[in-house]
């Protein structure tokens, strides 16, 4: 007995378009295969809501069962209790749910013109860095759960559809004589059939194997950024193309780095007699410590570019700088000493601020920055 597809999507029998596709969306996103991998139970939820979306999100289809219920596509046409196949389902409602997981699977190939060539789904997957890892670049192991054909299966063009992956189906309904084409159910659409399965494979022949990838990711990577792994995603059955692994950037904040495009920010504090006297001071840039040197006499706010420490540039030309900005700590407690001193000097002529052209002002500076 066919479960009702009202109770499917879980909406009454008067709820309007919007709310059964919202009702289908919800369905499809909490049993997206990305989602739950390997589970079975999921899989079958996930076809089923489609399969039950397909026939209430079309007007005909949905009046047709509305009145006669399963039986209206029984005979061959529709469905015919093969259910939809997952290429179908990505390709016809990716876009409702394809939103919350970053596009849908890639579908078929379309190699050779009439002859379609099936291709594995994408396999995604999330890579943290460091922001030292974003600037020098760095290659990442994970461990990947894919489908590949398992050990000792053949195949054999499909005899259902002779290696074309579609079928045209005639059938006499209640309704009158129905044409459709469809995916073909015996192969999945991939114009091959299995031959020879061996135990622990699927219906496609292939089963879940653990491997170790190696993902390179160039330096200057940012934020959000999608890698590209190809044929690294899911192995499709036959003489299929695999489909690619799909490596999504992560960058962790740094303690005391930010970046800006390929430029980092640094900023230092030092104390007023550093200032006043000049010092020599180490910071952690990203490829290793390096060491300044702070002219006696540096005023607050000055920035120091050091050229090429900052971030390499994603298309290769170049480094960004690493610009040190220089901040003074004026002392906030004063002991009787120290105190008498300064005001002993709020008259000095050293201690009367003369700006030079150099020192440059704020927003000179800023300007300067993204010249
Ligand atoms: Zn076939």
């Amino acid at each position: 007995m066919k479960e009702d597809f009202y109770d499917i999507l879980g909406v009454s029998k008067g709820a309007s378009a919007a709310e059964i596709k919202k009702a289908y969306r919800k369905k499809a996103i909490e049993f997206h295969p990305d989602k739950n991998p390997g589970d079975t139970k999921a899989e079958e939820m996930f076809k089923k809501a489609a399969e039950a979306y397909e026939v209430l999100s079309d007007p005909d289809k949905k009046a047709k069962y509305d009145q006669f219920g399963h039986a209206a596509f029984e005979g061959g046409a529709g469905f015919g209790g093969g259910g939809m196949n997952m290429d179908d389902i990505f390709s016809q409602f990716g876009d409702i749910f394809g939103s919350a997981f970053g596009g849908g699977f890639s579908g078929f190939g379309g190699f050779g013109g009439g002859q379609r060539r099936a291709k594995g789904s994408n396999l995604r997957i999330r890579v943290k860095l460091t922001l030292e890892e974003v600037a020098n670049g760095v290659e990442k192991k994970v461990k990947v759960r894919r489908k590949v054909q398992a050990e000792g299966v053949t195949y054999k063009t499909c005899a259902t559809c002779n290696g074309t992956g579609q079928v045209t189906k005639i059938a006499n309904t209640i309704l009158g004589r129905m044409q459709t084409a469809t995916t073909c159910t015996t192969c999945g659409g991939a114009g091959q059939s299995i031959d020879k399965r061996p135990s622990g494979a699927d219906a496609q022949g292939l089963e879940v194997a653990e491997e170790t990838v190696s993902i390179k990711i160039p330096p200057g990577v940012e934020d959000g950024m999608q890698l590209k792994v190809s044929g690294k995603g899911n192995e499709a059955p036959g003489n299929g193309m695999p489909g690619d692994l799909l490596v999504a950037i992560e960058t962790a904040e740094h303690d005391t780095l930010k970046r800006e495009g390929d430029n980092l920010h640094y900023d230092l504090y030092i104390s007023f007699s550093e200032a006043v006297l000049g010092s020599s001071k180490e910071i952690d840039a990203v490829g290793g410590k390096v060491r300044i040197k702070l002219e006696p006499g540096i005023q607050s706010g000055k920035i120091l570019r050091l050229r090429g420490k900052g971030i390499s540039s994603l298309n290769g030309y170049g480094s960004g700088d690493l610009l040190v900005h220089v901040n003074v700590w004026t002392p906030k407690e004063l002991n009787k000493e120290q105190k008498e001193f300064f005001e002993r000097m709020q008259s000095d002529e050293n201690f009367t601020p003369k700006p030079e052209k150099s020192d440059k002002s704020f927003f000179e500076k800023v300007k300067d920055m993204f010249s």
